[in-house]
């Protein structure tokens, strides 16, 4: 049975009575060279443990287990549990596991299944909580080496991005804090099936072992990103300044000065090491 035929997913339909679910972005993959490619990308070995994030009816699973030492699927759905059940059952390197991605405890998942060996991630995501579920893997330090991900091709504009580009945001400075970031190849809307309205990207974000920049408090170095964007036309005095982190336009002008930054500047143009420079000298400030 080969999974990414449009006839195999047809059989499939009717057998298990399976209908696509818009709600939990089901585009299944339906081209093989893509697949091969996202596989290749990643550069899986059989020394690698691998967790895949919706497996669907398992045409990346598939391929990936004859490379793979082995898999842990998570699906949310569980109408493609007989599905997976029938176009995975040749191997044993293989568990799926029935449930929410957002909701799972991950570092669990890897001490019970890798016995804390460190996985990739793979994932060809629902593009309604991509963010979200990136975000989760990074911001609750999930304890994997890389994360290969299928997004919507602006959100990995955006990821990759780098300063003074338009696509250069919270979530570029948010990713990069914790990844490497890099674009692996695109994937026209046409390789899937049924078709979704958007192109897509794969992406590659490498965890980083060490955060790039010292933080004083990472939490502030947040707010003051996002006070940084809130406004993109206007400058780093001006969103700085109004951006509730304790200070007035005098202060900011003098703390901009002291980190080197021209205040005329706007947010979109800080690398994360200036980011990292002026939120510890204004968290030093106002504490
Ligand atoms: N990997 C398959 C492929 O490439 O053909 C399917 C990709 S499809 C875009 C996304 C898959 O993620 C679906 O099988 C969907 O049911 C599953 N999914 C959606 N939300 C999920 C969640 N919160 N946790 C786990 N799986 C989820």
């Amino acid at each position: 049975m080969r999974l990414t035929s449009p006839s195999t997913i047809k059989y499939i339909m009717e057998k298990y009575n399976f209908r696509f679910s818009k709600r939990l972005g089901q585009n299944f993959l339906i081209d093989n060279t893509t697949v091969e490619n996202i596989i290749n990308g990643s550069g899986i070995t059989n020394n690698d443990n691998v967790i895949e994030i919706g497996p669907g009816i398992g045409v990346m699973t598939y391929d990936m287990a004859k490379i793979a030492n082995k898999i842990v699927a998570i699906e949310i759905d569980n109408s493609l549990l007989p599905v997976l059940g029938e176009t995975l059952e040749e191997f044993e390197n293989i568990k799926i596991i029935n449930g929410d991605v957002l909701k799972l405890d991950i570092n669990k998942i890897i001490e019970e299944e890798f016995g804390g060996k460190f996985p990739k991630v793979i994932a060809n995501l629902p593009y309604y909580i991509t963010t979200p579920i990136i975000m989760k893997l990074l911001e609750e330090n999930a304890n994997v080496t890389d994360i290969i991900v299928m997004v919507q091709k602006e959100v990995a504009e955006r990821i990759v991005s780098k300063p003074s580009k338009k696509s250069y945001g919270v979530l570029s400075v948010a990713v990069q804090y914790y990844a490497k970031a890099s674009t692996v190849m695109k994937v026209p809307r046409s390789v899937f099936m049924p078709q979704p309205s958007v192109e897509s990207t794969v992406i590659h974000l490498k965890i980083r072992e060490n955060p790039p920049v010292k933080l004083l408090s990472k939490p502030f170095f947040f707010r003051v990103v996002r006070a940084a964007f809130a406004m993109r036309r206007k400058t780093l005095l001006n969103t700085i300044s109004g951006g509730n982190l304790g200070i007035n336009k005098e202060q900011t002008k003098e703390l901009l000065s002291n980190s080197n930054i021209d205040s005329i500047r706007r947010g979109e143009t800080l690398s994360i090491d200036e980011f990292a420079l002026l939120s510890n000298n204004i968290y030093k400030f106002v504490n």
